[in-house]
């Protein structure tokens, strides 16, 4: 490929560091393209309220499918997207997507609240409160089924002017979560001092309980710190029935992870809430 590309100055670089670059330019220019051509798509993973052991609300997580890779995970290029600015464009449309379908499954009689993941450089730019409005007033979606999930980074800087954005996000009617709780570096103060509704539990802290008598000692002290500062709970990365068995008993609020289901287009989701619905009707006749 080197040679390919001539010239002596690829000997400044290893072969490797130059087909790094040369797949992130075009991983850059693919995602670009995808993004002028609306191409990106959003999957629903449910997310299963414990008190009433039925599917009430979904995450909504963005999906590439890409034409010569196959679907790229968000992993890869939502940080190419926050490295190069395409995380605003890419934020909007999933943001839109999101918001018609929640006013989709409302025409449908459904209340689903749908959570969208936000980059902590989306949270930065102020323009945010005004693109969440707007979304909301032309796509009809009734605020309170809206959910934005926040990493604990988007809470480190700037502290003033990142909850001035929170205040406003919340004035609108929609709820913030913390995504991933535990795994940033942030001191737990910031909890107090940011408008928060949510914390989601990180799948680590629940990979250590592999059997119901297990102490899971960090999962209960979230739930009881969440409970404690009025906060929902939310389990991440649930996959077996040990799991959820032990989220229940310590009354935590919602359990998501491919235990309930993976997450899946839009076209299934409400297949796999009424399959949900339907083996638990099941389960619990004589
Ligand atoms: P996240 O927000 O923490 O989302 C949860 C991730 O865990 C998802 O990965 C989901 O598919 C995966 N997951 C769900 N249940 C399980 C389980 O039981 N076990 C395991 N091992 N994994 C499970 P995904 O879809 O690859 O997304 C990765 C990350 O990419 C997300 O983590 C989020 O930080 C980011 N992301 C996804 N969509 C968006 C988006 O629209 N905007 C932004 N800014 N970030 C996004
Ligand atoms: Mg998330
Ligand atoms: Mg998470
Ligand atoms: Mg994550």
């Amino acid at each position: 490929r080197a040679k390919q590309l001539g010239g002596d100055n690829v000997q400044l670089y290893s072969e490797d560091m130059q087909d790094g670059s040369l797949e992130r330019l075009r991983l850059e220019r693919d995602l670009r393209q995808a993004l002028q051509r609306s191409s990106l798509q959003v999957y629903y993973q449910p997310k299963l309220c414990l008190r009433l052991n039925r599917i009430t609300q979904a995450e909504a997580l963005v999906r590439w499918p890409h034409p010569q890779d196959g679907m790229i995970s968000p992993g890869i290029f939502v940080p190419l997207a926050e490295e190069t600015g395409l995380i605003w464009a890419l934020g909007e449309q999933v943001l839109y997507e999101s918001c018609c379908q929640i006013a989709a499954w409302c025409a449908q009689g459904l209340e689903i609240k749908v959570a969208v993941n936000i980059s902590a450089h989306q949270l930065r730019n102020d323009k945010l409160v005004d693109l969440v409005q707007k979304i909301l007033a032309e796509t009809q979606a009734p605020p309170h089924l809206l959910e934005l999930e926040l990493t604990e980074s988007c809470l480190m800087e700037d502290a003033s002017a990142t909850r001035d954005i929170m205040h406003r996000l919340r004035n609108l009617g929609i709820t913030l979560a913390i995504d991933d709780f535990g795994t940033g570096y942030s001191s737990l103060g910031y909890l107090q001092r940011f408008p928060v509704d949510v914390l989601k539990i990180d799948r680590c802290f629940l990979q250590e309980i592999t059997s119901d008598e297990q102490p899971g000692t960090l999962t209960r002290a979230i739930v009881a710190l969440g409970h404690g500062l009025g906060l929902h709970v939310v389990g991440e990365g649930v996959e077996t029935a040990a799991q959820i068995a032990f989220l229940r008993r310590l009354h935590c609020d919602f359990a998501q992870g491919y235990y309930i289901s993976p997450p899946v287009p839009a076209t299934e989701f409400v297949q796999v809430l009424q399959d949900w619905q339907q083996s638990r009707a099941q389960a619990l006749a004589p």
